[in-house]
């Protein structure tokens, strides 16, 4: 009696212990997980540019309650959020209602040693009030700004299927005099109804940010360099950058 007694407990206190065990090691293996992958990701620095600020307002449809610069700021701070989750480091270039020259946003990223820039803008076109979609920009003649911009894209697409705009090279300051390779983002047409609805969504401004994230994390995964200086010689100036 005294075996059969003592015998029942023990084996509830192993099978315990190895619950525990087991459970120990599900969580290192989780923990090993992330840190199997976070290395990779943690080299990479992000830079966030809300477009605008303070007193450059940018689009502004007061009937609509939509102001670009505070739209942009809360997609910024999202994906900075989102970033940090997925083990990069990343910053505001302005984390506050405040305006800062481009050439300062340029050099506010350059100086941080930054290895991707991604800057947020809502588009706006009032000659025609029916182009709409989000579309991701690069500097024309940077082949890791084009490949960036692709992926994002692509990405942006999942968001809203119905978007149908391509990746296209442009020629803005922040992307030109900023070291690193750059996407700027504008996440839709301020003047156009269907957009504007979209943009005025706290959900739909938290996806576009979740593309933007999902876009970095490919274009770390495939390798591609963080460097565009590189491009900038000759053997990279050669390669066509239409989108
Ligand atoms: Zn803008």
């Amino acid at each position: 009696m005294r075996a059969v007694f003592y015998a029942v407990p023990v084996r509830h206190v192993c099978a315990a212990g190895l619950t525990t065990l087991l459970l120990i090691a599900l969580s290192a293996s989780l923990v090993f997980g992330r840190i199997d992958h976070s290395p990779r990701h943690s080299r990479l620095k992000v830079a966030v540019d809300a477009g605008h600020g303070g007193s450059d307002i940018g689009a502004w449809y007061p009937q609509f309650g939509l102001v670009e610069k505070d739209i942009n700021l809360s997609v910024a701070k999202t994906l900075v959020r989102q970033l940090e989750d997925q083990g990069f480091s990343a910053f505001l270039i302005r984390d506050d209602d405040v305006y800062i020259e481009l050439g300062e946003r340029a050099d506010l990223a350059n100086r941080a040693r930054a290895d991707i820039f991604v800057s947020i803008h809502v588009n706006r076109f009032p000659q025609d009030t029916r182009c709409r979609g989000a579309q991701a920009f690069y500097q024309r003649g940077s082949a890791y700004g084009q490949q960036l911009a692709v992926f994002v894209q692509e990405e942006l697409r999942k968001v809203d299927p119905t978007n149908d705009r391509k990746a296209i090279a442009a020629d803005f300051k922040v992307l030109r005099e900023t070291h690193m390779p750059g996407v700027l983002v504008e996440i839709g047409f301020a003047t156009n109804a269907h957009d504007r609805q979209l943009i005025m969504d706290p959900g739909y401004r938290n996806a576009v940010a979740a593309a933007i994230c999902r876009a970095i994390v490919r274009y770390r995964e495939n390798g591609l360099s963080t460097d565009n200086r590189s491009q900038r010689s000759p053997g990279w100036s050669q390669r066509p950058c239409s989108a």
